[in-house]
C-alpha cells in the first residue's frame, strides 16, 4: 500500500489525494473540523442526498480485515466485520449517521444488526433490485424521498431544493472530471489512478474536484504510453487500498479497466442534463449507472457492459477479485469469465480476505501475466485460471 506522509505546508494537490486515499478518512476529525461526515457502505446511496443537506458523504472502510465482531458470524465479508467492529470501539462516533443501502445480504443484515449494536443513527434505503423494471424510477424516487426525511429528522433542517440542485451539480463536474483521469488510465501507473479515485470518497467533495482540477494538468503531463504492459481489468467490491493495483503494476501489468466500488465503477455513467425534477434527474443518474452484481437494469446489461468496455479498450485479461464470502461477486464471477473468455480475454479469480495482496497472490498474478506476456500473438481464445 501506498503511504504518503507530506508536511502540511509542502503539501500540493496531488500529496492532498493520495494522503486522503491511505488515510482512508481516519484523520477527519483533525483534517477536516469544520465537516460533518455522514458515512455510506455503498455506492447506490445517493451522495447527491447527503450533500444538500451541507453533510459530506464518506465511505466507511476497514482498517484490518481481520476482525470479527461477536455481532457478525466469521463468514462474513471483511468488509462488514472491520466496518462493525470499528463502530463498537466507537471510531465512527463523530459521524452524524450512517446511510445503509440494501445491496447484498450481508449489508441488509449488517443494518438491523448496527441499530441494536451500534451508537450511529442509520438512514436506510431501499433501492429496486430491478432497476429498469415498470415502476422501478418511481419507486426509487419514494425510498430517496424516505432518506430525505430521515436525514431531515437527523439534521433538524429541511435544504431547500436548489441545495439538493447544487449537490447534483458537483457531482457531475467531479464525474467530468473523474472520466478525465479515466480517459489518461492506461497511460498512469495503476496504484495511483486507484488512489485519486479512491479519494473522492473520502474527503469534503468540495474541496476533493478543486484538487482534481488542480492535478489534471500535472496528470496529463505525467501521462505515457504504457509500452509493452499486459492490459488488464479489475472487478470487484470495494478495495480500501492499492495493493492489487501495486503488484499488478510491478509485473508488468496495467489496469485499463477499473469496475470496483471503489474505483470507476461509483462515478460511472451517463452525465445527466438537468431537467426541471431533481428528484427525477438524482434518480435516473443512479438507475443508469453501470450496474454492480448486487443490481440488475436488464439480464445482460453488466456483462455486455463489461464485455463491451474490455474490448474498446483492448484488455488482455481481467483480474476478478472476490472478497472471501461475498456471494454477489463470487456469483457474478461465473458468467463474467466465461463472456470475456469468449472475446478472447484471459480471467484470474483471486479470492482475498480483504484488499491485502499477499505472496501466494503475487505468484497466481505472476504466472497469469507472464502468460499474457508470453502468448500475446499466438493466443487467440481465453483461458480460466480460477
Ligand atoms: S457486496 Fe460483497 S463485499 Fe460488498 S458488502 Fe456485500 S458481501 Fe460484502
Amino acid at each position: 500500500m501506498m503511504e504518503w506522509s507530506v508536511p502540511e505546508e509542502q503539501r500540493d494537490s496531488l500529496s492532498l489525494l493520495l494522503e486522503e486515499s491511505a488515510l482512508k478518512g481516519l484523520k477527519r476529525k483533525t483534517r477536516y473540523p469544520n465537516y460533518r461526515f455522514l458515512g455510506i457502505l455503498c455506492s447506490y446511496f445517493p451522495e447527491e442526498l447527503i450533500m444538500a443537506f451541507g453533510l459530506e458523504p464518506l465511505r466507511l472502510l476497514p482498517d484490518s480485515a481481520q476482525r470479527t465482531p461477536g455481532e457478525l458470524p466469521p463468514f462474513s465479508c471483511s468488509l462488514a466485520r472491520g466496518i462493525l467492529d470499528m463502530e463498537l470501539q466507537g471510531r465512527w462516533e463523530d459521524l452524524l449517521g450512517v446511510g445503509f443501502v440494501h445491496t447484498c445480504d450481508t449489508m441488509q443484515c449488517l443494518s438491523g444488526i448496527w441499530e441494536f449494536a451500534g451508537q450511529q443513527n442509520i438512514v436506510n434505503m431501499v433501492p429496486p433490485v430491478m432497476l429498469k423494471a415498470a415502476g422501478a424510477n418511481q419507486y426509487y424516487q419514494e425510498e430517496v424521498k424516505r432518506a430525505w426525511e430521515q436525514l431531515q429528522k437527523l439534521t433538524g433542517h429541511e435544504p431547500t431544493e436548489e441545495s439538493l440542485r447544487e449537490a447534483i451539480r458537483l457531482c457531475r463536474r467531479i464525474r467530468e472530471k473523474v472520466n478525465e483521469v479515466e480517459e489518461l488510465r492506461e497511460k498512469l501507473p495503476s496504484p495511483l489512478t486507484a488512489a485519486l479515485l479512491r479519494a473522492g470518497q473520502l474527503m469534503p467533495r468540495a474541496i476533493y474536484a478543486e484538487a482534481l482540477d488542480e492535478v489534471l494538468p500535472e496528470l496529463y503531463a505525467r501521462a505515457e504510453e504504457s509500452g509493452s504492459r499486459a492490459r488488464l481489468m479489475v472487478s470487484g467490491a470495494a478495495l480500501e487500498n492499492d495493493q492489487v493495483y501495486a503488484m499488478i503494476e510491478e509485473l508488468e501489468g496495467r489496469v485499463v479497466v477499473d469496475d470496483t466500488c471503489t474505483g470507476y465503477r461509483h462515478y460511472s455513467g451517463p452525465l445527466m442534463e438537468e431537467s426541471a425534477d431533481p428528484w427525477y434527474d438524482l434518480v435516473k443518474r443512479y438507475e443508469d449507472m453501470p450496474p454492480c452484481p448486487c443490481k440488475n437494469q436488464s439480464l445482460n446489461a453488466r456483462l455486455e457492459y463489461l464485455g463491451n468496455l474490455a474490448s474498446r479498450r483492448q484488455v488482455e485479461g481481467a483480474v476478478l477479485v472476490i472478497r472471501k464470502y461475498c456471494e454477489p461477486h463470487a456469483w457474478d464471477a461465473v458468467p463474467l469469465a466465461e463472456t470475456l473468455q469468449n472475446r478472447g480475454i484471459r480471467t484470474l479469480v483471486l479470492e482475498l480476505e480483504g484488499a491485502e495482496a499477499g505472496g501466494q497472490e503475487r505468484t497466481r498474478l505472476q504466472a497469469f501475466l507472464e502468460s499474457i506476456l508470453e502468448n500475446r500473438s499466438s493466443d487467440s481464445g481465453g483461458r480460466a485460471q480460477a
